[in-house]
């Protein structure tokens, strides 16, 4: 249940929302419709496990990067034998038209596609693809590492791109640290004025601007900071994130209950390095206090004692609801497979249409898993839990 104060929060983001940015307000309703939506079906239909609520597809169209980031899933376990936690092969990746074949298929159950990675733009597709979803008038966003900004600015405006969300970790020195690589904040900066020439030389508003900050313990104590440089940016939206991870006890506990199918692996517990919950909360309530000219969303908003929990005690759930994700969306791996998520292979769609796949029995099955525990061990520290 979602508390009496939390509603009256979330009415009140809304209505700044609509006076700052009219689009992100709509995309926010519309996504709060998909999940009542969603709700009937895991209600009436919850038997059956089908879903008619879709609201977006991930795409991630490469799992190479140019980054090794402390806190990434795809590179801190490369061994582990799971969808998520091996790279795919360049030559593995699907090619445009196999792309471009999926996107028409899928829009005709969504008009929402999100390009993701790894780091997307290294994906010989990625403008190709954004061209092609933008033609035939759907919603495209990119979340991308900055990186390739400075060189494809003009064309990712050109493109008509709805929305970047770019990954802030810190200042300058910070964010090289975390990211792994030097020189990558600066490069980050280049790109982001790049866009914004070719947005004014254009006259486009579009791409809008979204910041990723994820807390991990060398940064929380930048939070304020991380802010300003974001409205300096002229983003519209900051995400402050806390660190989403797997413990060995968690992998542990899934594995027991749901066996190799419905699997994880131990993921970006190095970034719980350093962290002191207590200041965390801390950081974040004097953020709160001050007025800002940007929306700032926390995922997920927490109270000190959830903060506490959500830390030093990582098997327990701090909401402990349900989770929709799998009656919402999915991701469309790079070799072409469809995972609600987790370890779970839906199918591929180099064997089955996505219409298919999206309300097969393998698809059922899996909802149905889910609403029967209503939750799993992994879900704990899932983004999942409090996207949806
Ligand atoms: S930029 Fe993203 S995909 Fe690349 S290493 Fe960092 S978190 Fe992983
Ligand atoms: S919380 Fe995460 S792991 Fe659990 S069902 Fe939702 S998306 Fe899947």
């Amino acid at each position: 249940m979602i508390s009496r104060s939390a509603a009256s929060r979330s009415a009140r983001s809304l209505g700044r929302m609509l006076v700052s940015s009219p689009r992100l307000a709509y995309r926010s309703l519309r996504k709060r419709y998909c999940q009542q939506s969603a709700l009937l079906d895991y209600h009436l239909l919850g038997l059956r496990g089908a879903s008619h609520s879709l609201e977006k597809i991930t795409v991630e169209l490469t799992h190479r990067c140019n980054l090794r980031c402390r806190m990434c899933s795809n590179f801190n376990n490369p061994e582990t034998p799971t969808p998520r936690g091996v790279q795919y092969a360049r030559s593995e990746e699907l090619t445009y038209e196999q792309l471009a074949e999926f996107v028409d298929e899928a829009s005709v159950k969504t008009s929402v596609f999100g390009l993701t990675g790894g780091e997307p733009t290294l994906s010989p597709h990625c403008l190709e693809i954004i061209r092609h979803i933008k033609k035939k008038g759907l919603y495209c966003g990119l979340t991308t590492n900055g990186t390739q900004l400075h060189r494809l600015a003009e064309e990712i405006v050109d493109s008509r791109l709805d929305w970047i969300s770019i990954s802030l970790d810190g200042p300058e020195k910070v964010h090289d640290e975390i990211r792994g690589v030097p020189g990558t904040y600066r490069k980050l900066m280049e790109g982001v004025e790049a866009l914004q020439k070719f947005k004014n030389k254009q006259g486009r508003k579009e791409p809008k601007i979204g910041i990723k900050f994820t807390l991990v313990g060398d940064n929380y104590q930048y939070v304020e900071d991380i802010v300003k440089a974001a409205v300096r940016m002229k983003a519209v939206l900051i995400d402050i994130t806390h660190l989403f991870f797997w413990t060995e006890e968690i992998v542990q506990k899934q594995r027991v209950l749901h066996g190799d199918d419905v699997s994880c692996y131990v993921a970006n517990t190095d970034g719980l390095k350093g962290m002191d919950p207590v200041k965390i909360y801390e950081a974040l309530q004097e953020l709160k206090k001050q007025s800002w000219p940007i929306h700032i969303r926390f995922l997920p908003d927490l109270d000190l004692n959830e903060t506490l929990t959500y830390y030093q005690q990582p098997s327990r759930f701090v909401h402990s609801h349900r989770c929709l994700r799998p009656w919402l969306n999915c991701s469309l791996l790079p070799n072409g497979d469809i995972v609600p998520c987790l370890s779970y292979v839906a199918g591929n769609i180099k064997d089955r249409s996505f219409s298919q796949i999206w309300n097969s029995a393998r698809f059922r099955h899996f909802r149905r898993l889910l609403k029967k525990n209503r939750l799993f061990p992994a879900c704990a520290r899932c983004c999942g839990l409090f996207e949806y």
